[in-house]
């Protein structure tokens, strides 16, 4: 089985991710992952990047096509957290997969209004190890609870950021909600709620 989460910044994709692979035993690639790695590795890939992903702007696609290239030749059954997160790059996907005889089998729109995710951006804290995102509002302390190493704040997870990252997700990702809906693979999941209950729901439409 083949996932793709597609939504605006801070609606919960990387806990949503981390919840499906766990019960329905399948590969998280997060491409924010990929790159964030790209980037403390000091790769020369991660000094082009960095600037960008700071400012809230997506990277150009042919980075983050080899990359998802290079992580879904050998292997099936993921869940893709942050991709595709434009047409040409769902386009680009298709004829990937295509090519592996690989297909998506659900697409989940992770649905929720801008002023709730930007809420959310305040009180998010993400372990630099495992790249776990907690709310610090549900912590007694700021360390991780798997790595117990000290929590920190995406350098993208300021507000004036957050503005820009859902400008380019309304104009550049938002568009291929349709392109999915007319492939009938869409299911929509209200991601204001909970995260335990968002899981549910997203339950609810992978077990039907
Ligand atoms: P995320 O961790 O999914 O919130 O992504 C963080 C940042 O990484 C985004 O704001 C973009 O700068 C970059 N990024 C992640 N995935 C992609 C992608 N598929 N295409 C282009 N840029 C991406």
């Amino acid at each position: 089985m083949n996932i793709i989460l597609i939504a605006p910044p801070a609606a919960g994709k990387g806990t949503q991710s981390e919840l499906i692979c766990d019960k329905y035993h399948l590969n998280h690639i997060s491409t924010g992952d990929l790159l964030r790695n790209a980037i403390s590795n000091g790769s020369s890939l991660g000094n082009e990047i960095k600037q960008k992903m700071d400012n809230g702007s997506l990277i150009d696609d042919e980075i983050i096509l080899n990359l998802v290239n290079e992580k879904i030749l050998d292997e099936d059954n993921f869940v893709f957290d942050g991709f595709p997160r434009n047409l040409n790059q769902a386009i680009k996907f298709d004829e990937l997969l295509n090519k592996c005889n690989k297909k998506i089998d659900y697409v989940i729109y992770l649905k929720i209004d801008k002023e709730t995710a930007k809420m959310r951006i305040t009180s998010r804290y993400v372990c630099s190890k495992c790249n776990n995102v907690y709310n610090i509002k549900n912590l007694d302390n700021m360390m991780c609870p798997n790595c117990h190493i000290e929590l920190s704040k995406r350098s993208d997870d300021t507000e004036e950021v957050f503005d820009n990252r859902y400008d380019t997700y309304m104009k550049e990702t938002y568009p291929i909600i349709n392109y999915y809906k007319e492939k009938n693979l869409l299911y929509e999941v209200d991601s204001s709620n909970e995260p335990s209950k968002v899981f549910n729901d997203i339950e609810g439409v992978l077990n039907d």
